[in-house]
């Protein structure tokens, strides 16, 4: 059976976890037109705007 050779060093092993945080956090910039949290490069789902157009009526 295979074995490693070398011992993974703290380094690379935390370089490897922080690229797996990286991948898997969920990234949220504040709506410029109601200041609710919504997904960057996304209309917004509070008041369905992007860019200062209304795409969705607002409810
Ligand atoms: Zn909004």
């Amino acid at each position: 059976m295979a074995v490693p050779k070398r011992r993974t060093s703290k380094t690379r092993k935390n370089k490897r976890r922080a690229s797996a945080y990286t991948l898997n956090r969920s990234n949220y910039v504040e709506c410029p037109n109601c200041h609710e949290p919504k997904l960057p490069h996304r209309v917004c789902p509070n008041c369905g705007e992007y860019k200062g157009q209304a795409i969705i009526d607002a409810e």
